[in-house]
């Protein structure tokens, strides 16, 4: 019987928990193939979560494990922690907000199951619902990430996916403080299947990402896998140096062989004003790059648990 870890985030996610584990219980109930273990992660939710996370503890259906953070550490933080305790044979992600349907996931272990030659499944979202100005956006940005970083991201690909033992080893290998997991997952490599599916409306509650909040992920996830934007800076300087030279050479030619006195003011205040500008541009991305070297520096730990509640005997003995 395989062992499947199912690693759930939730942050202020009351109103969805019970509802995405009684959901969770209905599909995987009947299945005896399959022994389910599920990790729960609050990242230190300010309404209820919690409590119905330790209400669910006390179902005695699967292994549950509730982990819960002393403060809101992000979701990468919290997958990294569901890492860290899973221990099946397969590890899926989800979210707790009924957007992925549990039942789909059923078809990634069998998918698992059948063919040895794939390590992960991965869910693409399609026909997700969201602005028209969004979707330009992500396209954007999954173009120019694959333009310049080592990665190549699948667009669309989404934290919904099931893999094996040894992708999560090597995930948890990586052990960076500013974590891209989108990035993370095609970094370590192994054989990924791609499969199609719609998100549905989110049960309750508002999404957490919001446009400053992805932009912010998006600068992260360049950085962490990048630095072409330190390269086009050189590039930029070099060329505009060049042209520096060149300027200066027409005006020492108008000077000695034509005693042209130029006025020249606006000229002097384009050039001052563009080239300050150019230079505080790079010297913000540097500085970009010297505070996640700052942030890897310190070597903090990625979260802290407040407190771990389990329903789980062998577990309880190592608590
Ligand atoms: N989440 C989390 N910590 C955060 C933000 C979100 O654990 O700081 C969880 C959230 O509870 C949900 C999942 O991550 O289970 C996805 O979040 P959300 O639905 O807001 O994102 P979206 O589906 O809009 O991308
Ligand atoms: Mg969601």
């Amino acid at each position: 019987m395989k062992k499947i870890s199912m690693i759930v985030p939730c942050y202020n996610e009351e109103k969805n928990v019970t509802k995405f584990f009684e959901e969770v219980k209905k599909v995987y109930e009947n299945h005896n193939e399959y022994k389910l273990e599920i990790i729960f992660i609050d990242d230190g939710s300010t309404d209820d979560t919690l409590k119905e996370l330790k209400n669910i503890a006390k179902d005695k259906t699967f292994t549950i494990k509730v982990l819960s953070f002393s403060r809101n550490f992000g979701k990468e933080s919290a997958l990294f922690a569901g890492l860290k305790n899973a221990k099946g044979d397969y590890t899926l992600l989800i979210d707790a907000d009924m957007q992925q349907q549990p039942s789909l996931t059923l078809k990634m272990a069998e998918l698992l199951d059948k063919n040895d030659e794939y390590d992960c499944v991965c869910y693409c979202q399609e026909n997700r619902k969201e602005s028209k100005s969004m979707i330009w956006l992500k396209k954007t940005f999954y173009n120019f990430m694959n333009k310049i970083s080592e990665v190549e991201l699948k667009q669309g690909a989404s934290d919904f996916r099931m893999f094996r033992k040894n992708v999560k080893d090597a995930i948890l290998e990586l052990e960076e403080y500013c974590r891209f997991s989108k990035g993370i997952f095609s970094w370590v490599g192994f054989n990924t299947i791609y499969l199609k599916y719609t998100p549905e409306e989110r049960a309750n509650g508002k999404t957490k990402w919001g446009f400053f909040k992805l932009f912010k992920y998006g600068i992260n996830g360049i950085m962490s896998f990048s630095t072409t934007p330190l390269r086009i800076s050189t590039i930029l300087g070099l060329i505009m140096s060049l042209l520096s030279f060149l300027y200066l050479l027409v005006v020492f030619i108008q000077k000695v062989f034509f005693e042209v006195s130029v006025p020249g003011y606006p000229t002097i205040v384009i050039c001052i004003l563009l080239i300050g500008g150019i230079q505080l541009l790079f010297l913000g991305i540097i500085g970009e790059y010297i505070g996640k070297i700052y942030m890897e520096g310190k070597k903090r730990p990625l979260y802290i648990t407040k407190e771990i509640i389990t329903n789980d005997k062998e577990s309880k003995k190592s608590l």
